[in-house]
């Protein structure tokens, strides 16, 4: 039977609650989900989405949510963006797959072309499609392994970089992510990165602490790279202090070693720029992405220098639906929309309202610890009345009441203790004053 709700931008952009949240329509079909889906796969919401499109998701009973999840930073330019869904519509009618090591098609190229361009640095650059960000960052590593012939890979406290075995193994924190799954991959090595609530250091002296501890415990000559989050995003939105990054890229280019930017979360226009590298200027050799590069569908990429990029051997990069035809129309349905709507200076709107609100809301209510983010990665982090201790169950609470209340918020942090706040970057800022207002009354409610 045909569908005949649509989603996209036509959907009414209203927060509407007509029901508890989760309504009876969902809790049936959390129940269907209980008996067919692996447990081991969570939920932020038990609500079932019918449509989606711009600031709003809309449940099967009715409700229209406001959006502060975007999937988890991926429908920066809303969801079943026209743009996207025509594009992919046209695409899925002439062909829907390939496989690209097998027969080459343009969709694929233009994207790479587009990366090319997007991405920080007027070097020569080359990139690899792939379908998600773990499989991304997992081969950024075979290729600075490949081109420095070292072995070791340095990551950050609070880094995220993925659920595969390497990727498990880069990621810091225990629970949910690694608990038992183990044994994880070697040569993996972590050091201290710049956290300016935690820390009192400025952004060189962090990184000093960061280049001492890898010279003394891993030793440069063994390092093939270093991978980092700009803006650690599931670590709780951490942004390094100015001058964090420059340093570290400074040492890494004399070392020899592979400066990564995972810019998975952060790229394409999410922090009011096309890459938070792109903030203070810091070009990185390698950049993953994947998330917002393609409008919902799956794709990710590693991008970067081309004699980088050139050093693996033919047929040592690929996958079998790496950079799906219908993916790759996405993406460029996508970026248009990034380009044309100038999605990053609706980021840095979107950021100035939220932080404003902010710090109404801090100005209240003690718990709020720490504001920070860039653009429309915005994070506020929850401390007990010391202004120290990691509050994750007022976090809870908080998040609880806005789901109620028909706005969908997220946590995140090393302790839980995050709320983060990563809007579709189309929202109206009409609808994303009402969620703050919602945030502003689920903080009094908690109190
Ligand atoms: N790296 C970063 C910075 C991420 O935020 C994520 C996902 O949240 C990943 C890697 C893994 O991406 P995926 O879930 O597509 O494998």
């Amino acid at each position: 039977m045909p569908n005949r709700i649509s989603g996209g931008p036509d959907l009414p952009q209203q927060r509407r609650v007509v029901t508890d949240i989760p309504g009876p329509a969902s809790r049936e079909r959390a129940a269907r989900r209980r008996r067919l889906v692996a447990d081991g796969v969570g939920t932020t919401l038990p609500v079932f989405i019918e449509a989606a499109g711009g600031g709003v998701l809309r449940d099967v009973d009715g409700n229209s949510l406001i959006d502060l999840a975007s999937g988890i930073a991926v429908t920066g330019v809303g969801n079943a963006a026209p743009e996207v869904a025509d594009r992919v519509a046209a695409q899925a009618r002439l062909f829907t797959h390939t496989c690209f090591m097998v027969t080459s098609y343009d969709g694929y190229v233009d994207v790479c072309e587009q990366l090319a361009e997007l991405t920080p640095g007027a070097h020569a650059k080359k990139s690899v499609l792939l379908n998600s960000g773990a499989e991304a960052v997992e081969n950024a590593i075979k290729i600075a392994r490949t081109f420095t012939g070292r072995d070791a890979v340095v990551v950050f406290d609070h880094a995220y970089h993925g659920r595969t075995n390497l990727t498990m193994a880069m990621t810091a924190k225990n629970m949910p992510y690694k608990q038992g799954f183990g044994p994880f991959a070697a040569e993996v090595h972590r050091a201290p990165v710049s956290y300016r609530f935690r820390d009192d250091l400025s952004g060189v002296e962090a990184a000093e602490q960061a280049i001492d501890r890898i010279e003394r415990q891993v030793g440069s000559g063994n390092v093939a790279c270093v991978v980092i989050e700009p803006i650690l995003g599931e670590g709780g939105f951490i942004v390094p202090a100015e001058g964090f990054l420059p340093r570290l890229a400074d040492w890494a280019r004399e070392s020899g070693v592979v400066f990564v930017a995972d810019e998975i979360q952060t790229g394409f226009c999410r922090t009011g720029d096309w890459f938070a590298c792109d903030h203070e200027g810091v070009v990185p050799d390698l950049i993953t992405t994947a998330k917002g590069i393609a409008g919902g569908l799956p794709l990710a990429a590693v991008t970067g220098r081309a004699e980088i990029m050139d050093s693996v051997h033919g047929g040592g990069l690929g996958g079998t639906y790496g950079g799906n035809p219908v993916a790759c129309a996405a993406a460029l349905g996508a970026i248009e929309v990034m380009r044309s709507r100038d999605l990053n200076s609706a980021a840095r709107r979107l950021g100035e309202l939220m932080v404003g609100r902010l710090r109404e809301i801090a100005h209240e209510h003690p718990a709020i610890g720490d504001i920070r983010g860039r653009g429309a990665m915005i994070a506020v982090e929850l401390v007990r009345d010391d202004g120290r201790t990691p509050d994750p169950a007022r976090a809870a609470a908080v998040s609880k009441h806005c789901h109620a209340q028909g706005v969908l918020t997220l946590t995140c942090g090393s302790y839980g203790n995050v709320l983060r706040f990563l809007p579709p970057l189309v929202i109206s800022e009409d609808l994303l004053a009402e969620a703050m207002d919602v945030l502003a009354d689920a903080f009094t409610t908690t109190a």
